[in-house]
């Protein structure tokens, strides 16, 4: 082949993640280049609506230009190391991001939705005392490719039968407001008609509450979740140390502030610590916080995870707090745990494998483990 000057200075460039992109970002990128503008158009309708990532297979690109994008640009995606698949239906995958680091996302079936919970960093400097990633210290910020990668990878496998994600929610690991660009990178890629096309109100950002960075929640127009776990400051301090720096009273602020910019209403997240947070008495105080906030209010008994310093409540314990919570008229949601016996639950996802695949829950309400997993570093996409 007869190599133009352009040519070889194409190949020695290294070649950018095709998942990094925006539509303006693609243009300017293939302009530095020379290529025309509406090419960067033609190649996302080509990826994200035909899934199609081989350059020989974009028919509407000539050949030459072919050769030349696929110096320029991969469609490289985590490998997926694991796969597992709950009774519930839950799906659990692992991906390696590199480094000897992994990640998790899981996918939450319910009546008429497909939710994809996803990782927006590996590990995550919060240190919240439940939490078993908290228990891992930031090792690193995702990419904005690996977070898209993460909605691609599962919106395949789920094609096979027929499925298609409905919702993304930003609760996997890490904090998302501690790795804004990224995050909101990804989230015009997945809501934007070039890209995924999924609504902004089917996505959510879940924050255990960086105050200086809410407002760009509000700003990209996506729904707001707050991890607020406790009924007041010197219970919040404890179990999540961010609430030192920002504290309760500022941080429902931020949250009417959200609200009047969007008119959307929070989800306040509220775990379950037996005997810290369950009590009837703390179901009241919990109402005295929140009566003046547009909210509604998640309750999420705590999941276990290895080396877990609190217990989780029985069940008479969730449904007597429950049932104060809604005599005193706050909008409350009280979810079944999905996907325990493969580790998927709220605050049991990891970096690495440090907790067994699967868990015994035989006795718990959702029955025994009978997890189908398919592992050993081959996708079972
Ligand atoms: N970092 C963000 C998003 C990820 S955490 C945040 O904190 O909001 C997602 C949710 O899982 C949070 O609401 C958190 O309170 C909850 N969670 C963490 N550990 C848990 C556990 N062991 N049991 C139940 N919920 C847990
Ligand atoms: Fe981080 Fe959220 Fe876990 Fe807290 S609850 S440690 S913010 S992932």
């Amino acid at each position: 082949m007869h190599l133009t000057e352009e040519t070889l200075a194409i190949t020695a460039v290294a070649p950018r993640n095709f998942y990094s992109f925006t539509l303006e970002q693609l243009e300017a990128y293939l302009k530095q280049y020379g290529k025309e503008k509406f090419r960067a158009q033609q190649i996302f309708k080509w990826v994200y609506e035909q899934r199609v990532t081989n350059f020989d297979e974009m028919l509407n690109l000539s050949k030459d230009l072919r050769s030349e994008l696929k110096n320029l640009i991969t469609f490289d995606l985590p490998p997926v190391l694991k796969h597992l698949v709950s009774v519930d239906g839950t799906q659990k995958f692992l991906f390696d991001v590199g480094g000897g680091n992994s990640i998790e996302a899981v996918v939450i079936p319910s009546d008429d939705r497909l939710t994809l919970c996803v990782s927006s960093e590996i590990g995550c400097n919060m240190a919240c005392k439940f939490c078993f990633t908290g228990k891992q210290k930031l090792k690193r910020r995702l990419s904005t490719e690996e977070i898209v990668g993460q909605f691609m990878i599962v919106q395949d496998s789920l094609k096979k039968t027929n499925q298609k994600l409905s919702n993304i929610v930003f609760m996997g690991m890490g904090e998302p407001l501690d790795n804004c660009d990224a995050v909101f990178g990804s989230i015009e890629v997945i809501h934007s008609p070039w890209g995924v096309n999924l609504s902004r109100k089917k996505i959510t950002v879940s924050t255990s509450g960086l105050i200086p960075e809410m407002y760009r929640v509000a700003n990209a127009k996506v729904r707001l979740a707050v991890s607020l776990n406790a009924y007041n400051d010197e219970v919040r301090t404890q179990v999540m140390p961010i609430n030192k720096k920002y504290p309760l009273k500022d941080l429902l602020e931020e949250c009417k502030r959200y609200y009047r910019a969007t008119g959307e209403k929070i989800t306040m997240e509220y775990v379950l610590l037996k005997g810290i947070t369950d009590q009837i008495s703390h179901a009241r105080e919990l109402y005295k916080l929140l009566k003046d906030i547009p909210c509604k209010v998640n309750i999420i008994p705590f999941n276990e995870h290895p080396g877990a310093d609190y217990e989780r409540p029985s069940d008479e314990t969730v449904q007597a707090f429950h049932s104060e919570a809604m005599r005193l008229g706050l909008q409350t949601l009280l979810r079944r745990t999905m996907g325990r016996d493969i580790f998927a639950a709220c605050g049991q996802l990891a970096t690495k494998v440090d907790h067994p695949d699967t868990m015994d829950i035989s006795n718990s309400k959702i029955g025994g483990t009978n997890v189908r997993s398919f592992s050993s570093g081959q996708p079972s996409l």
